[in-house]
């Protein structure tokens, strides 16, 4: 029987802000379900809690926090040209990545190191190292909590952007995605697109022989040099999507800045690097009361020990504002609010 408890949610977000909740469910399998839904209608709203690497904890959550914990890793079907893998909600994302190249099971190897569940992945549609969740997607299990079912959903339900999904623009606590498959090509070609890449040793040294568990290495020593631990300085990643723009919007920052970080998108507009933006605005090291942004890595909020909820976003709202005003731009948020 699923046992309700009031669980100290520090340790279970990756910024380590302080957060209690007064009701956590934790589910080992998805055969407790039903019970779950019986459970939910009787708490005002529900939210569904991953690994805690993408969201900002308030202290106190009234929702009925749930935690889909069911473990498992198959093949769920195989073609000449494709092994389709399915895994459940709560396997641990890159211990899933590092399986699937153990096995040769390859195409995930960009993706390493991203921290959180594959529960959760495409919640975002997680990108890393020139590889977005959706173009290894092949379908998931969606648990509706409203109607008390199991939903079978294709790609074009899934509604797959720029870390965005129809799950991120769903009501909270709807939808719990209970197992996700990928589509893994048996003729496997290595993504290099991503300069880091190009320039690193071992990879440039392999050439046209380079293997996944090569590119999966590199993207974990890479990842490691470049973004802090969550273990030792509470952080979510990237605070703030990089924003899409039109070329009327960068030719005005342009003139002002022609070294701007711009990426062309394939649909005629242009991805400027928030990261450069922040930096530009001098917030690089700098504090505000214990939240900070990182000193390598303008992009990534930090908790230098003590932050609330409030501390990371009257810094996030402070660097948002300058930047608004330096480059005419607004910063969206990347994780999501909870409370
Ligand atoms: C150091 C660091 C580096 C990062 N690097 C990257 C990166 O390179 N690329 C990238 O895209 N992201 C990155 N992230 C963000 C984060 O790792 C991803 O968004 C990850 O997928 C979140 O997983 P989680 O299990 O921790 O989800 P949580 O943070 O717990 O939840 C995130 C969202 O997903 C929802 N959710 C969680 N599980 C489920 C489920 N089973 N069903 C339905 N909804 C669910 C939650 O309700 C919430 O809305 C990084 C984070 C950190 C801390």
């Amino acid at each position: 029987m699923l046992q309700i408890t009031d669980q100290d949610l520090t340790s279970f977000n990756t910024l380590g802000l302080q957060a209690h909740a007064r009701a956590l469910l934790r589910l080992q399998t998805p055969d407790q379900l039903p019970e779950l839904t019986r459970l939910a209608a009787r708490h005002a709203s529900v939210f569904v809690l991953g690994g805690g690497s993408n969201v900002v904890l308030v202290p106190n959550i009234d929702s009925l926090v749930v935690k889909l914990e069911s473990r498992g890793v198959g093949i769920y079907e195989q073609t000449d040209s494709h092994v389709i893998v399915e895994a459940h909600a709560g396997e641990v994302w890159h211990d899933f990545v590092a399986g699937c190249v153990e096995r040769g099971w390859n195409g995930l190897e960009n993706l390493a190191l991203i921290p959180g569940t594959v529960g959760a992945a495409p919640v975002q549609n997680i990108g890393a190292y020139g590889v977005e969740l959706d173009q290894r997607f092949h379908s998931l299990v969606a648990w509706d909590l409203r109607k008390g079912r199991a939903v079978e959903m294709g790609a074009a339900d899934c509604g797959f952007s720029y870390r965005n999904s129809f799950f991120k623009q769903a009501k909270p606590g709807r939808w719990l995605i209970v197992k996700v498959r990928f589509c893994l090509p048996r003729q496997w070609q290595p993504v290099l697109s991503y300069p880091d890449l190009q320039r690193h040793p071992v990879l440039a040294q392999a050439g046209a022989s380079t293997t996944a568990q090569q590119v999966f290495d590199a993207v974990c020593e890479i990842r490691r040099h470049k973004l802090p631990d969550p273990a030792v300085l509470g952080n979510a990643g990237s605070f703030f999507k990089n924003p899409v723009v039109g070329a009327d919007v960068l030719d005005a920052i342009r003139q002002a800045h022609p070294n701007v970080v711009v990426y062309p998108q394939p649909d005629g507009l242009y991805k400027l690097a928030a990261g450069w933006l922040i930096d530009q605005a001098g917030w690089k090291g700098r504090r505000m009361g214990p939240a900070g942004v990182h000193d390598r890595q303008a992009l990534v909020l930090v908790n230098h020990g003590g932050a609330t909820a409030q501390d990371i976003e009257s810094l996030a709202q402070a660097i948002r504002e300058d930047v608004e005003r330096r480059f005419g731009v607004r910063l969206e948020q990347e994780p999501v609010r909870v409370g």
